[in-house]
């Protein structure tokens, strides 16, 4: 059989320690087959981003910027113990945060759902997407003790020199105080990308923050969002068939809980970090996260959620047996090829990456799984195979 030709090369980012072993078995067992393979390859891996001072990630985010798509492979984010174990001459900063401030964008996360692992509620039946803004609010912040009979108040002061006051608290007893900020840019780069994801997905999109306790701050969200879904989208998402709604956190959890799935969930950066974890265990695992960074401007970039499985690098590394599971990781191919294939419109790719999906599907469905998964499966007839031994059961029953 021919291989499927690509027009338009990938922008691949390789990466380290057991997610890059993977990496190399997917390309060769699963793609390679198929695919007549076009990639502009970057190695994320730590070793050359040190030989680089860190020049190949910033290349392959402005790669990502003219070609429009990317696949990513997990990455070490450099600490103490790392500078020591890869000799660096500086603790490198973490690809992603280089990758996303040089995009600009929103982080996607959504579980893979599978036949034989149920998700702790009953009724997701359908996977639910968290999208979660990347930038500012408790993790750009001040803050500070105020002592007893202190005074705290929030001062701007425009570039004119005129001073708004606004008092926060007179502290009788001891207390604490905390300054954050937002930049209506971000959250509109936030708002498109989210609009653009609902849109390709065709998904519902649901805001929520806290308005009615936040009438300044999170009402400036709520307002950007509805701004932009009037000008913008609203009639993209009517002939799509998809709808878009605001509401409060707290409804929004409790809709969530009794829903099918099915949706997006923009959140709040801290109400992203804190739901996307609640996510992710309540479907099961964090091997079956796929991740995907949408910038306002229509790039996408696609990796796993979870990182590069260190202790699984080291049995490998010592010739032991591991059962590292691959989904995510596959599912970021399948996503980067679906992508591409939209855009440059082949339709026998796209077709590729559903079946590439379909089998890992087919694979669990019929038993065959790695560790991680093997522990939590309901099926009766399951086996838990090797890192290896996964990747051809999936290779068979593409
Ligand atoms: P991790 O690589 O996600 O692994 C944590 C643990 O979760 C593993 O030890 C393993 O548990 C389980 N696990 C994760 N992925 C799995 C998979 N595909 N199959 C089976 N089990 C899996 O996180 P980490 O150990 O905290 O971080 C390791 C390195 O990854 C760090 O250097 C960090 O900087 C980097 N990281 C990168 C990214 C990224 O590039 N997006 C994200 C997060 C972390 P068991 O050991 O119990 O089997
Ligand atoms: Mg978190």
């Amino acid at each position: 059989m021919a291989k499927i030709q690509m027009k338009t090369p990938l922008v691949e980012m390789d990466g380290d320690e057991m997610t890059r072993i993977i990496w190399q078995m997917i390309k060769d067992k699963l793609i390679l087959p198929h695919v007549d393979l076009k990639t502009e390859y970057y190695d994320l891996g730590l070793e050359y981003r040190e030989k680089t001072g860190d020049k190949v990630t910033v290349e392959s985010a402005e790669a990502t910027k003219k070609y429009g798509v990317a696949v990513k492979c997990a990455t070490i984010t450099p600490n103490a113990a790392r500078v020591k174990e890869y000799n660096l001459t500086t603790m490198w900063k973490s690809p992603n945060g280089t990758i996303r401030a040089i995009l600009d964008g929103t982080v996607f996360r959504s579980p893979i759902i599978v036949d034989g692992i149920e998700p702790y509620v009953k009724n997701w039946v359908k996977p639910i997407a968290i999208a979660r803004h990347a930038y500012g609010d408790i993790y750009k912040a001040s803050e500070c003790r105020a002592p007893a009979g202190s005074k705290a108040e929030i001062v701007v002061t425009d570039k004119d020199g005129n001073e708004t006051r606004v008092p926060i608290m007179n502290f009788e007893g001891d207390g604490i105080v905390m300054g954050m900020h937002n930049l209506d840019a971000s959250i509109e780069g936030f708002a498109r990308s989210c609009f653009n994801y609902a849109l390709a997905s065709k998904l519902d999109l649901w805001f929520s923050a806290k308005d009615t306790i936040s009438k300044t701050y999170d009402h400036r969200f709520k307002d950007i969002f509805a701004e932009i879904y009037e000008n913008e989208y609203k009639e993209k998402f009517e002939a799509a068939g998809i709808e878009y709604f605001y509401t409060l956190i707290d409804d929004a959890v409790a809709r969530v809980i009794r829903s099918d799935g099915g949706f997006i969930w923009a959140c709040k950066n801290y109400d992203g970090d804190v739901m996307s974890d609640m996510l992710a265990t309540a479907f099961g695992s964090l091997a079956m996260m796929t991740s995907v960074l949408v910038s306002p401007d229509g790039k996408y970039e696609y990796e796993a959620a979870h990182g590069t499985v260190q202790r699984h690098y080291y049995k490998h590394l010592k010739g032991e047996r591991t059962s590292t599971n691959s989904v995510a990781t596959i599912f970021a191919w399948s996503g980067a090829l679906r992508k591409r294939g939209e855009l440059d419109e082949i339709p026998e790719l796209c077709d590729y990456a559903d079946r590439l999906e379909a089998a890992c599907l087919k694979t669990i469905a019929d038993g065959i799984m790695t560790g991680d998964l093997y522990s939590i499966s309901k099926l009766e007839n399951k086996k838990s195979v090797t890192t290896e031994e996964f990747l051809d059961a999936v290779a068979e029953r593409i």
